[in-house]
């Protein structure tokens, strides 16, 4: 049976796309998850770091405005003291206006003591006022406090400069553009406010306002590296700065170039005109008539550098955070490859192990065919088996008729021979009555014929019968002489006439005289017949030698024929005692013979339990030899 994968364990399980899937989930899932965490981070990152800039933009818009409120503070105060001095009586009064003269660039320092001691009033009131003057509506200088400035004036009339002309016009407050003392390098901002004498337009009163306390108040201020606060008047000429001090005797900056990038609001801008990344803060100071405005200046990168640190940390902080996300769902997403590979493999052996379960089904299947198959034919074989020894027992009878056949032919044909032999041979003696010679000669060839004749069929009956193993055999306790001296001197008569030496030797070393053998003698006796026969057919005539011998051996008695003949090449030496057999040369064809000799021989010594062989080759001839047990009964054959 299939051990050990049940079609259970086979069957169902995830596909591999399904699996790839299930893995891929949680990745992409983790990926949605940071992008969507790394979003909101980077939102709120933006929203933060906008919110520091624009806390940083309106701390300095506060800083900004509140220079600009304390500028505008600083020029009102002034502007109220001169206010409020313009509606009194004694600024008034221009009673003293008679006595102004070239010389004294006024009024005498004596003289209108009262409007002189509320111009005092006003220096003590607003210490930045450099000066207080009175001028005419002529522009003439009434009075001047402190009164030695009044005295070192180059001139007597003012109606020349802008802020005569501007209040004489507009009859109205004017705050002149700021500009540098020539003395004392301080910038200075002209006030002056139009006085008034029950409707009537008497005379303008003028302060000189030192701004050098705005730019004290600047330099004080707790500003940024490379940051710059600075107060500039109409025409963006600085009045004010954080990186000098009052008085300070460099040349006036202009930054008219920030005008068209700040314009009119409070608002900051980046770039300044001459390309440098700034940043500028604007507020304006409203002073009515004109209009100043407080700029802060700093390097772009230096104002929002907290920002910008705070906001390179975060996208560093988010980097990191994308970095290890990335690398850790990397991972996650090799594991699950690995996972999904490792289920890969799982599915591919499942599917090896499928594929081995039907092959195994087949083969299980095919054996089982094989099998029946088998079944089937051993049936067959069995059927076929019986129908042989059905067949067999059949053949068996039929041999056994046959034998019967033959036996009756061979004995009806040996029986008709036996007078012919006879009564040939009382012809050819001349018992019956001499013949001629012709006729003698012609008998004397029936009678071979039939001696011949006589002899083939013995011999198929012996052949026969020693098949069968119905050979018969008388065995008695024999001399070995006894059997071969008659066989001998049989062959003598042909050996002389074809001058071939016939000799029978006893053994050597021992007696042949002595030797008995248990044995059918008359068998023992046939078998060395053929044998010397053999020989005799097969040595030249004349020089031919045919030696009988005879021995004993530790237990049995060998029996040896040797002869200088023709021999046996070695290649006809195989099969020699087969029946029929006969090793074809014209020689052998000349001597005929039926080739059953060595057959019959062979059969009788077997049968007495013996040994039959030879040596032989075509130079020195053969020699046979057979060996029978000593003391022996011959088997294979019925005994007498
Ligand atoms: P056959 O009756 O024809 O002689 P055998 O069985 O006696 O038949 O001998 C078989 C063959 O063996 C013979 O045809 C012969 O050629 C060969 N043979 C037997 N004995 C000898 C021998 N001594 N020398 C040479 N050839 C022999």
């Amino acid at each position: 049976m299939m051990g050990g994968c049940s079609d259970e364990t086979l069957q169902g399980g995830p596909t591999s796309m399904t699996m790839r899937r299930a893995a891929l989930q949680p990745v992409i899932i983790g990926a949605i998850a940071s992008a969507l965490v790394i979003t909101i981070f980077y939102f709120f990152l933006t929203e933060d770091i906008n919110t520091e800039i624009a806390s940083v933009e309106k701390n300095k818009g506060n800083l900004a405005g509140s220079l600009a409120r304390q500028a505008g503070l600083h020029v009102q105060t002034a502007v109220a003291a001169l206010e409020v001095a313009a509606d009194m009586p004694q600024i008034q009064s221009t009673e003293y206006s008679d006595l102004i003269s070239e010389e004294n660039k006024g009024i005498p320092v004596a003289a209108d003591m009262e409007k002189r001691n509320v111009q005092k009033a006003i220096l003590s009131a607003v210490p930045s006022f450099e000066s207080v003057a009175f001028l005419m509506p002529n522009g003439d200088v009434y009075s001047v406090e402190p009164s030695i400035l009044q005295q070192n004036l180059p001139v007597v009339n003012f109606a020349y400069r802008d802020y005569y002309t501007e209040v004489t016009n507009r009859q109205s407050i004017y705050v002149s553009a700021a500009f540098q003392s020539t003395a004392t390098y301080n910038y200075t901002s002209v006030i002056a406010v139009p006085v008034f004498k029950d409707g009537s337009f008497v005379g303008i009163l003028v302060g000189a306002l030192n701004l050098g306390v705005i730019n004290e108040q600047l330099r004080v201020l707790d500003l940024d590296e490379n940051e710059l606060a600075l107060i500039v008047d109409a025409d963006w000429n600085e009045i004010a700065s954080s990186d000098r001090p009052a008085g300070d005797t460099a040349p006036r900056r202009s930054f008219s170039h920030l005008q068209d990038i700040v314009g009119d609001t409070t608002i900051s801008a980046r770039t300044d005109a001459s390309g440098e990344d700034v940043y500028v803060t604007h507020a304006p100071v409203d002073l009515g008539s004109n209009r100043w405005s407080v700029l802060l200046i700093q390097p772009y990168s230096d104002a929002f550098r907290d920002v910008y640190l705070h906001q390179s940390e975060a996208l560093s902080i988010i980097a990191i955070t994308v970095g290890i996300m990335s690398v850790s769902g990397y991972m996650l997403f090799r594991s699950m490859l690995g996972n999904v590979r490792l289920t890969d493999r799982l599915e591919d052996v499942n599917e090896e192990l499928k594929g081995l379960n039907q092959s195994l089904k087949r083969d299980k299947a095919s054996l089982e065919s094989l099998s029946s198959e088998l079944r089937s034919k051993n049936q067959h074989l069995e059927y076929l088996a019986k129908e042989l020894d059905l067949k067999a027992t059949q053949l068996k009878e039929m041999d056994a008729a046959k034998e019967e056949f033959a036996a009756m032919i061979t004995h009806e044909l040996k029986t008709p021979l036996v007078p012919i032999v006879g009564y040939t041979e009382l012809l050819a003696d001349g018992t019956l009555g001499e013949l001629t010679p012709v006729q003698k000669e012609k008998v004397q060839l029936m009678h071979d014929s039939a001696v011949s004749l006589s002899r083939l069929i013995s011999d198929l009956l012996d052949i026969r019968k020693l098949e069968l193993g119905k050979m018969k055999f008388d065995v008695l306790e024999t001399p070995v002489k006894d059997i071969l001296e008659p066989v001998v001197d049989s062959f003598k008569p042909l050996a002389q006439s074809k001058q071939i030496t016939l000799t029978y030797a006893p053994a050597q070393g021992g007696n042949s005289s002595n030797l008995v053998l248990s044995c059918d003698p008359r068998r023992i006796q046939q078998v060395l017949n053929n044998l010397i026969s053999n020989s005799i057919k097969f040595v030249p005539e004349k020089t031919g030698v045919v030696e009988v011998m005879a021995r004993r051996n530790a237990d049995s008695i060998e029996f040896a024929v040797k002869d200088n003949g023709i021999g046996i090449p070695e290649e006809k030496q195989a099969g020699l005692f087969r029946k029929f057999y006969q090793v074809d040369t014209s020689l052998r064809r000349e001597v005929g013979g039926s080739g059953l000799g060595l057959a019959i021989s062979k059969g009788i010594v077997e049968a007495h339990s013996g040994k039959i062989w030879f040596e032989s080759n075509p130079r020195t001839g053969s020699t046979f030899y057979f060996s029978i047990p000593a003391v022996n009964n011959a088997t294979g054959g019925s005994k007498a």
